[in-house]
C-alpha cells in the first residue's frame, strides 16, 4: 500500500536525528478523499511496522473532512456527501483544498 510507505518514510525522517527505542503511538490525519479505510490502514500499518521500531505501536487515525473552494465565488465550504456543487452560488467548479492528503500528525516514542 503506497500511502503507508509514505507514512513510514515520514516516520523515519522524523526520527532520523533521535535515538528512539520504540514508537508507542502514531497519529495520522487522513483526508476522506484518499478513499483509505481505517481498517485497511490499521492492517497496512501492522504489516509495515513488523520488525521496525514501530512494531506494536498504536495507530490513531483522524479522518479529515473534504474542503473545497468555489472557482466562481471563491468561498470555502465543507463538501458533504460527495456533492461538489458550491452551496453559495451552485457553481460546479470546485478546487479541493483539504481532504486529499494523508499525513503524519504526531509520534509518541520511548527514548
Ligand atoms: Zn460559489
Amino acid at each position: 500500500m503506497s500511502l503507508m510507505s509514505g507514512v513510514f518514510e515520514a516516520i523515519e525522517d522524523a526520527l532520523a536525528h533521535y535515538s528512539v527505542k520504540k514508537v508507542n503511538l502514531v497519529k495520522l490525519k487522513v483526508g476522506r478523499l484518499t478513499n483509505a479505510e481505517p481498517d485497511a490502514l490499521q492492517m497496512a500499518f501492522a504489516a509495515f511496522a513488523k520488525d521496525t521500531i514501530c512494531e506494536g505501536a498504536e495507530l490513531k487515525i483522524e479522518m479529515v473532512p473534504v474542503k473545497g473552494k468555489c472557482r466562481n465565488c471563491n468561498r470555502e465550504f465543507q463538501v458533504e456527501n460527495w456533492n461538489f456543487t458550491c452551496p453559495f452560488c451552485e457553481h460546479l467548479g470546485v478546487e479541493i483544498i483539504e481532504g486529499e492528503e494523508l499525513f503524519l500528525e504526531s509520534l509518541e516514542v520511548e527514548e
